[in-house]
């Protein structure tokens, strides 16, 4: 079956709120990045019934950006890092609730804080706590 057709089963399952199957799951997640704006119309489809255009902002503040004592390789804020993100150590309290008061008059439903290695992670537990 040519990919447009099973992605038209696919949201036509959903659109009925029937779930895809596992099988089904894993050959959207196996695709070609030929494929992504297809997958992206399918599932577009699907939003809009049962969302319309209705979108939810989130906002993070970041309490502390960059200077993480961590070396996780991917990490644009880990050490040694050249990535041209902000640096700065903990913001105070008051710049915190600041910045989440900005993001609340923005239209912000949510939101969350995120220090850079908040809680510095032991060997035995390495995944960041951002
Ligand atoms: S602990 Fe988190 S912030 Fe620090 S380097 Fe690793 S991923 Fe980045």
């Amino acid at each position: 079956m040519a990919t447009m057709e099973w992605l038209d089963v696919l949201a036509a399952k959903a659109l009925d709120r029937e779930l895809p199957t596992r099988d089904e799951a894993l050959a959207v997640l196996a695709g070609s990045d030929d494929d992504l704006l297809d997958v992206v119309a399918a599932a577009f489809r699907v939003r809009q019934r049962y969302f319309g255009r209705r979108v939810k902002l989130n906002f993070l503040v970041n309490v502390k950006s960059g200077m993480c004592p961590e070396d996780c390789f991917y990490c644009s804020q880990r050490l040694g890092s050249g990535a041209g993100v902000l640096k700065y150590a903990w913001l105070r309290p008051e710049e915190v609730l600041a910045s989440a008061e900005a993001g609340v008059t923005a239209g912000a439903k949510r939101v969350c804080r995120s220090p850079a290695a908040a809680a510095r992670p032991t060997a035995t537990s390495p995944a960041c706590r951002r």
